[in-house]
């Protein structure tokens, strides 16, 4: 697969490729061609200018030969002449010493008589007798000329009879002339021998090289004489001569070496014929050595070229390797981007290559489509070729263009750019939402876009069910965080001020633990809607969680508006709520805190409003009020406190006092109270009016009930022991425990623990513990009475109670609370309204209780409203419980002066 791949890559880009190695032949071709053009030429030139040469160096060489023959000529006439004139007289030898022949050296003069006897000579006679010069003899004696005749080595017979023997061979050039005496009478000849170097001595190598050729050619008689180099040859070796074109008086021509010179090189020839005599002067340049000459040239042109072809190579190589890299990095290149098509195609995101347009400054002006896949095209409503090559400025309005332009550009500087954005009319493509994604590639582009225009909607449903409480509907805790800040700069620039109103529900735990979690999401719901019937709905309702609820008020002028809205919902809360046919009765407290000057930040704003409702619910519950910084601090002291107060019930620090009841005839000790203190190791003894409001609300109410309880049996129990009169020990229940449930099993656990009687045992139980509809709380008052101990209602006339509530619910005994018993002897108002309960309280069975007795003239008044029984500082004021047994053997607590009407004995007690 690859190799096929490798195969057809190489078959497409093989033109590519190869290219440069094909230029490059072709340079090599040209080069290669003009050097060897070049050498041509150089070798015609030679041929020509060797031919030239051969032709001048054969004319000089012809005036050279003109020149020694002609002084040859003139000695022999002179030598004629001096014979004839002298009539045989003359004496050679003479003639040599007085210096006439200067070129006796080579030349050697005689003279033979008619029958060839040498009659006088310039050197020892020599072969006088030889046959060559008895027929030279025979012709000058036949032919009455008197002219030079030149006989060369090799040649025939004069006679013209072909005879081998007859030529003239003995290396000699033999000049003649016909002797005459008495009227043209034969009378000898004159001869003169020169050496054949002697004509060849024109031999020059400077001109003619080491083979040169000097030749000279007489007529077919008359052979000649021939020099190459520095050897002299017989010219009849020199066949060439046949061949030459002698013809003609001079010329120059190519002579091939073979069977045409005695070394059979070949050679330029040159010939020119003397005029005065019949000789022809032939020069001969040897073309080796002319070409061994040029070849230098030549070889320097060759490396020039073989240096030339090799760079060629060269770069051809390296050209072919480099294009082949590119065409392979293109097709690899291809090959990604087909890759990436095909992964792009049949996605559903569009994906698209974009050009980068730039202006003569160079900055981006535009952007191009070079790609795309078909999905991509689909986002703008085209296909593929319809967007491809399209302008990026030509698909939308110039507004928009001009943000794109930014975006694009700004990737293409930073290499990348992804963000998801809401697509206006005018970026004309067919979605909602997209998710882009811009990666630099090249010089441009790779674009990809989602479409998230679904996820866009179901994020939009799922934000609007993470902003929205699922039970009641209303915004929840993130949409208020969310909010708030807003609303808060809205705020800041309106100048205006935003309330929050932090509502937290009285009872709501109570619901859900003893009516179980549908009622209490029942009751969450009927509070959300009673709160959205008293609030305007521009107002936001936010459930935080739990019972709490906050509500934001704005705009807000002056605190009088969240007052109002506040008044007006906790009116709301007084209406009982109904659900499963049963009244429910539930306070709300409400905490406002205002922006800016509660806080400037969301939480500051919640935590104040929290404060201010917290301690609304410490004071009392069921009502509103404002965030006061001192709140915090009150806050602070009362957690301080809790935290000290559990050291307390950890390190024993807590005791009982006991203060007696009487009955109010005879001051006998009917039971006694038992009253918790604190001995503080620092501050000494706490009241409980400083503590148990902090155990109350925030539970440890439940731990403190449970210690009094079993001190309150411990010294019954050590009474018991002790003998001492049994008289009973109400002991002080609070709401919270006696909703807790278990209260009548704490009790019966304790009177067998210690062994006690039940009667021993009373509970004092307030009227607002008891409040409400709640079969609960009579099932848990029915169980205490049960095990045989009293009930009392504590503080009677504080709450909303009625008697008859009282007496369905079974109550012993009523304690009217001290606030009644002060208003006695103050009013008649007070009178009438303590009869009148006293009266009722015992039309139902019950013993009345007057608290807080502390004057003779209050006891005197219970007395006459039958009141039975008393308690207060005009008896005793609660004592520790070894101060107890002195009192229980008097017996009888009324003070001695009581006889005494106006006297005030508090103050001696
Ligand atoms: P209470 O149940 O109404 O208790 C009677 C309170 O009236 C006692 O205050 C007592 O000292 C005070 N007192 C009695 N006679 C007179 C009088 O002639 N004049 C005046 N001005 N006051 C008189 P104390 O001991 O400070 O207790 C305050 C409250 O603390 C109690 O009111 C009770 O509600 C609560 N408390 C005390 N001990 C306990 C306890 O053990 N458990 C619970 N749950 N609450 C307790
Ligand atoms: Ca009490
Ligand atoms: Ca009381």
């Amino acid at each position: 697969m690859g190799q096929a791949k490798d195969f057809a890559f190489i078959k497409e880009n093989l033109g590519f490729i190869l290219a440069w190695p094909l230029l490059c032949a072709v340079l090599a071709a040209l080069l290669w061609g003009s050097a060897l053009s070049t050498v041509e030429d150089d070798k015609r030139l030679l041929k020509d200018s060797a031919l030239k040469d051969a032709a001048t160096l054969s004319r000089a060489y012809a005036h050279y030969l003109t020149r020694t023959i002609e002084q040859v000529d003139q000695i022999s006439m002179h030598v004629k002449y001096d014979w004839e004139s002298s009539r045989g007289k003359l004496r050679l030898e003479d003639l040599r010493q007085k210096g006439l022949f200067t070129a006796s050296q080579f030349a050697v003069v005689t003279i033979l008589d008619g029958n060839g006897v040498p009659r006088t000579s310039t050197a020892a006679a020599t072969h006088w007798q030889d046959k060559a010069f008895q027929e030279l003899l025979a012709f000058h004696k036949n032919n009455n000329s008197s002219a030079l005749r030149i006989t060369m080595p090799g040649a025939e017979n004069a006679s013209g009879t072909s005879n081998a023997s007859s030529t003239n061979d003995n290396g000699f050039i033999h000049f003649t002339r016909r002797l005459e005496k008495d009227e043209d009478n034969f009378d000898g000849i004159v001869v003169i021998s020169v050496e054949q170097p002697y004509f060849s001595s024109f031999y020059d190598e400077q001109s003619l090289g080491k083979s040169g050729l000097l030749a000279v050619f007489g007529d077919k008689d008359t052979v000649g004489t021939s020099r190459i180099g520095d050897q002299v040859y017989p010219a009849s070796e020199q066949d060439f001569a046949n061949s030459l074109v002698l013809e003609a008086d001079n010329g120059a021509t190519h002579v091939a070496g073979k069977g045409n010179f005695t070394d059979q090189q070949s050679r330029y020839v040159g010939w020119q014929n003397l005029r005065a005599y019949p000789l022809t002067a032939v020069v001969g340049l040897s073309e080796k050595e002319l070409l061994s000459m040029h070849r230098n040239d030549w070889s320097s042109t060759r490396n020039y070229t073989i240096a030339g072809s090799i760079f060629l190579l060269v770069f051809a190589l390296t050209a072919t390797i480099m294009s082949a890299r590119l065409a392979w990095r293109k097709h690899q290149a291809k090959q990604v981007r087909d890759t990436y098509r095909l992964a792009t195609e049949g996605t559903d995101d569009g994906f698209y290559m974009m050009h980068a347009l730039r202006d003569l400054h160079g900055t981006i002006s535009d952007f191009q489509f070079v790609d795309c896949n078909a999905r991509g095209a689909q986002f703008f409503g085209l296909n593929q070729e319809e967007l491809i090559g399209v302008k990026l400025s030509s698909l939308q309005g110039e507004r928009y263009f001009q943000v794109l332009l930014d975006i694009y550009s700004r990737a293409i500087e930073t290499g990348f750019y992804e963000d998801e954005y809401e697509l206006s009319e005018e970026s004309g493509l067919h979605m909602a939402w997209a998710r882009r994604r811009l990666v630099r590639s090249g010089s441009g582009l790779a674009v990809t876009i989602q479409d998230i225009s679904a996820k866009k909607e179901s994020e939009r449903e799922m934000e609007l069910l993470a902003n929205r409480d699922g039970l009641t509907g209303l915004y929840n805790r993130h949409w208020l965080l969310n909010f708030l800040p807003k609303a808060m700069a809205r705020a800041t620039t309106e100048q205006h001020k935003l309330a929050l109103l932090f509502i937290d529900l009285d009872g709501f735990k109570k619901v859900n633990d003893t009516q179980g979690h549908a009622a209490g999401d029942n009751m969450l719901k009927s509070v959300a809607s009673r709160l959205q019937s008293v609030l305007r709905p521009s107002d936001d309702v936010i459930r935080l969680g739990g019972d709490e609820f906050v509500v934001v008020l704005q705009p807000v002028e002056r605190d009088s508006k969240p007052a109002r809205v506040a008044e007006r919902i906790a009116e709301a809360f007084k209406q009982p709520f109904w659900w499963a046919g049963e009244k429910h009765q539930i306070g709300a407290s409400i905490g406002i805190s205002v922006f800016p000057r509660d806080g400037e930040d969301s939480e500051t704003l919640l935590k104040n409003a929290d404060i201010a409702m917290y301690s609304v619910k410490a004071a009392g519950k069921g009502y509103y009020d404002f965030f006061r910084p001192e709140l915090y601090a009150k806050l602070r002291a009362r957690f301080e406190m809790e935290q000290a107060l559990m050291q307390a019930l950890e390190q024993n620090q807590l005791v009982l006092h006991y203060q007696p009841r009487t009955n109010t005839l005879t001051g006998e000790m009917t039971s006694m109270e038992a009253l918790v203190r604190w001995i503080h190791p620092e501050r000494g003894l706490i009241s409980p009016a400083e503590f148990i409001p902090v155990a109350e609300s925030t539970g440890l109410i439940l731990r403190l009930g449970d210690v009094v309880m079993e001190k309150a049996c411990a010294q019954i129990a050590a009474w018991k022991i002790q003998h001492l009169p049994q008289i009973p020990v109400s002991i002080n229940v609070s709401a919270k425990q006696f909703h807790a449930g278990d209260l009548h099993q704490k009790l019966s656990g304790c009177l067998r623990k210690y062994n006690i009687r039940p009667d021993l045992l009373e509970v004092e139980i307030t009227e607002s513990s008891m409040m409400g509809e709640d079969n609960a709380i009579i099932a848990e008052l029915a169980a205490i009475r049960e095990l045989g101990i009293k009930l009392l209602v504590d503080d009677f006339g504080t709450g909303y109670s009625s008697l008859s509530q009282l007496q369905r619910l079974d109550m012993d005994i009523l304690k009217i609370d001290r606030v009644f018993t002060n208003e006695l002897d103050k009013s008649s108002e007070g009178k009438i309204f303590f009869k009148a309960i006293v009266s009722m309280a015992h039309a139902l069975g019950m013993t009345v209780v007057a608290e807080g007795v502390e004057t003779a003239n209050q006891l005197e008044l219970l007395r006459s409203l039958a009141c039975d029984e008393m308690q207060g500082y005009f008896i005793s004021r609660p004592v520790p419980a070894d101060q107890i047994p002195g009192l229980m053997k008097k017996r009888f607590l009324l003070p001695l002066e009581e006889k005494d009407e106006n006297t005030n004995l508090l103050s001696v007690a």
